[in-house]
């Protein structure tokens, strides 16, 4: 786990890269990291070209805001704090609106086995949660609900969250949630793509299991 000076400077250059990138538009979006006693939760409305580590908000383990903050945690932060309360393997999130998996999840449609690296996100799809305001409670559940086995979903009519041990894995997954996204609605726009079966996916994420305790 790295020292929260570090942690929030890393932070907002996550937030840089995801509009940098084009994973993220505005002030959509929002990252968290966890740090000894909580967890670290980008800002509320502060564009990533004006975020320095000072915005950066400390939470509690139970969301609560601590010591002075000059802003406010994004509006998403229940879905930060729930996420890292369930997941004691889960170092970072990320949430984005990146454009082509947030088109499929405006069709509420989880993205299937059409290509091996889907099981990147642990599983043979990558889920749609339910949809529910968002900043809500039961968006939250519905989050929570969609992971379960996952390390990525889509959020109906919203967007993505995608978490990793660290923010480097979480940013490399959100990544990867939106090329899988964008090769899907391809595949479908130029024929029936062919759905890997569920035992090739199980050696697929084995395999995964097996490279990353190598690395
Ligand atoms: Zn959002």
């Amino acid at each position: 786990m790295k020292l929260e000076p570090e942690a929030r400077m890393a932070l907002v250059t996550a937030m840089v890269e995801l509009e940098r990138t084009g994973l993220n538009h505005g002030t959509s979006g929002n990252v968290s990291v966890r740090v000894d006693g909580g967890l670290l939760v980008s800002p509320s409305a502060v564009p990533p070209a004006q975020l320095s580590p000072v915005d950066v908000v400390a939470l509690g383990d139970d969301g609560a805001v601590l010591g002075s903050n000059r802003q406010r945690p994004t509006s998403e932060w229940r879905i930060h704090v729930d996420v890292l309360a369930a997941r004691p393997d889960v170092g970072a999130v990320v949430h984005t609106h990146s454009t082509e998996a947030t088109a499929l999840a405006c069709l509420r449609r989880r993205i299937p086995a059409v290509h091996y690296e889907v099981g990147l996100a642990g599983g043979a799809t990558i889920p749609c949660a339910d949809y529910a305001t968002f900043g809500t409670p039961e968006l939250s559940t519905n989050v929570l609900a969609a992971l379960d086995g996952h390390d990525a979903c889509l959020m109906a009519n919203h967007g993505v969250l995608a978490v990793g041990p660290d923010l480097a894995a979480a940013m490399a997954l959100a990544v990867e949630v939106e090329w899988l996204a964008a090769v899907y609605r391809r595949a479908v726009a130029s024929g029936e793509p062919v759905v890997l079966p569920d035992g090739e996916m199980r050696r697929v994420v084995s395999a995964y299991v097996d490279y990353r305790s190598r690395s």
